[in-house]
């Protein structure tokens, strides 16, 4: 794998282990040679990522809207800064340069962002693995109404099978080594189309 797009909180979030996660993961990234793509802030856990990553020598990517780059701040100092017109393009181009995507804690941009890579994956657009990285339990809720929904019948097994959760980067990067995209075909038979 070359390039992981993270994504996560333009927040910092109220318990200190959600920034200090951040930096760890940029830093672990840049330790195993994998450049970090993201959002371009430079405040939050999207901050801490790119200090993290940039501090151990690692590169980073960020593309960011110019209409947000005050307000999410760019980061100025990334080894590449992409300034892009609208927020469909900055995803396109995080979702072009990424090899696989995972989420750390974040608001509901992460949630979006995380959600539509899943939902092109489970469309076939893509093949590239994805997963929730947690911290402190923080996508326990998420996982729990995720579960609701295949209970209910909204979401089959095979397409919940597809977002990973760990609480170890190394465990999480491993499995994305073996990821196997689920069959569009079956998915089709499934829904009897
Ligand atoms: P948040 O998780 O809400 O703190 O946002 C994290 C990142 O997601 C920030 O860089 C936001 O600009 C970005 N974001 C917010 N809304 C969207 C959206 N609709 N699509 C993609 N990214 C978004």
């Amino acid at each position: 794998m070359k390039r992981l797009c993270v994504f996560c909180g333009s927040s910092s979030g109220k318990d200190p282990i959600h920034v200090e996660a951040g930096r760890q993961v940029g830093a672990a990234l840049a330790k195993r040679g994998i450049s970090v793509v993201y959002g371009g802030a430079s405040i939050g856990v999207m901050g801490a990522v790119a200090d993290g990553a940039m501090q151990a020598g690692g590169e980073v990517i960020g593309i960011i809207p110019k209409a947000i780059t005050e307000f999410e701040v760019a980061h100025d100092h990334l080894t590449e800064l992409h300034v892009v017109d609208t927020m469909h393009e900055r995803k396109a181009m995080m979702a072009d340069l990424s090899d696989a995507f995972i989420a750390l804690p974040g608001g509901i941009g992460t949630m979006e962002e995380l959600f539509e890579v899943w939902t092109w994956g489970q469309l076939g657009y893509h093949n590239k693995p994805f997963g929730l990285l947690d911290v402190a339990g923080y996508w326990t809720l998420l996982e729990d109404f995720l579960d609701a929904m295949v209970e209910k019948g909204f979401l089959r097994p095979m397409h919940r099978a597809m977002v990973f959760n760990e609480t170890s980067l190394d465990v999480l990067l491993e499995r994305f080594e073996s990821y196997c995209p689920p069959s569009r075909d079956k998915w089709v038979d499934a829904r009897g189309l």
